[in-house]
């Protein structure tokens, strides 16, 4: 489109495909699906966006599915991304479209994201005359733990220069966009520690190693390293979610493990802690002739949107929704997403789409069995979705 043209008729174009937007999610939502296998969500999408003329490749290594609207004329590359895996969990709602399955659930809104990507590629398809370059659209498995973005990544993504993604917020009103410059969610990796000392009798620990003080010991000081390491202005967080050892009253046990996750806002912050770690465990079972054996199990990066393209792309929800529809996100979210290794390699920018149910004053939060959202804020989605392309590859 042009620079001129106002933003309204995008919205009139998302709200007129409401019911199938919608319709898509409420098919996906009965049916959840894990991990990098969708083959039913991905049959779902492609035939939703089959008459667009898009070029559809499906990945093998996953159910990603990479669809390329070509516009009218040469341009750049934008790339819009929309995950479509669920979570291994029940669901405790009453709508007439819950998951069919009792161990599964869209808690995270994926099955809205995907729909309002669909609902994107079809308003910008019918103005492919007005677009100059091209928009990939990213249909992506495996968000929840299994890295699908860096998998797709892997497979074969054309290269693009810019990016944008949605996640739906139950926190933030319907209407409203919540977003930040910078560090926009954290890294995560965890972690799994097992102190191997020597059990025996419990009246006796001097003939023995006991494994459950060394353990306890590396507990406080992987504390004090969070505090006294890592700079409070550039935060970490580790917390310690697992301590098992032991199976009697009168035993010393052989060993302890310690189980627990780590986050940080910069590529700094992670390095430092996946460093620092292994080199305190290790320190401290040294000191009383214990052993340890530490694994990292390395999770995302932080997602950090680029300074200029978040200007850019807020400006662009501003025009599209209002100026008060913008909430500037005062820190960063805690959580972590693997959209984080498209920003790594493209400038682009994350935003949270406020779906929050009217009059609905505490929210069930995403990863929650009750979680839900407001279907009238998916039009809303999937119009600010093709207007940052619409912008981005501006004729
Ligand atoms: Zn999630
Ligand atoms: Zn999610």
């Amino acid at each position: 489109m042009r620079h001129d043209e106002t933003l309204s008729s995008l919205l009139d174009d998302a709200k007129a495909i409401a019911p199938r937007i919608v319709d898509l999610r409420r098919r996906i939502h009965a049916e959840p699906e894990l991990g990098l296998d969708n083959p039913a969500t991905r049959a779902k999408i492609v035939d939703e966006i089959a008459d667009l003329g898009l070029d559809v490749m499906l990945h093998e290594k996953s159910s990603g599915i990479v669809a390329v609207l070509r516009g009218e004329r040469p341009g750049r590359r934008f790339l819009l991304r929309g995950d479509m895996d669920a979570l291994p969990m029940p669901e405790e709602t009453n709508l007439e479209f819950r998951s069919r399955f009792e161990d599964r659930m869209h808690a995270c809104g994926h099955d809205a994201h995907v729909a309002m990507l669909a609902g994107a590629a079809r308003i910008l398809s019918a103005r492919r005359d007005q677009l100059a370059g091209e928009v990939v659209f990213m249909f992506q498995p495996g968000e929840e733990l299994h890295g699908g973005a860096d998998v797709m990544l892997d497979e074969g993504m054309p290269e693009v220069d810019g990016a944008f993604a949605l996640h739906v917020a139950p926190q933030i009103p319907t209407g409203m966009i919540g977003t930040k410059p910078g560090p926009f969610m954290a890294s995560y990796d965890d972690f799994e520690v097992e102190v191997v000392g020597r059990g025996g009798h419990a009246s006796m620990p001097h003939d023995c190693i006991d494994p459950i003080p060394i353990a306890c010991e590396i507990v406080s000081a992987l504390q004090s390293f969070v505090t006294r390491r890592i700079p409070a202005t550039d935060p970490g967080v580790l917390t310690v979610t697992q301590l098992h050892s032991g199976t009697a009253n009168n035993v010393i046990a052989d060993s302890a493990e310690i189980r627990g996750t780590m986050r940080a806002l910069s590529d700094k912050t992670r390095a430092r802690m996946i460093e620092g770690l292994p080199r305190i465990v290790e320190g401290i079972a040294r000191t009383h002739d214990a052993q340890a054996r530490v694994e990292i199990i390395s999770g995302y990066p932080v997602v950090v949107n680029d300074d200029d393209f978040e200007e850019f792309a807020r400006a662009v929800a501003a025009e599209l929704l209002g100026e008060q529809a913008i909430l500037s996100l005062p820190v960063p979210v805690m959580g972590a997403e693997d959209f984080s290794y498209v920003l790594h390699r493209t400038p682009g920018a994350m935003m949270l789409l406020g779906v929050r149910p009217p009059g609905e004053s505490h929210p069930a939060p995403c990863h929650s069995s009750r979680m839900m959202l407001d279907e009238e804020a998916m039009p809303l989605g999937a119009a600010l979705h093709a207007s940052v392309a619409a912008r981005f590859l501006a004729v």
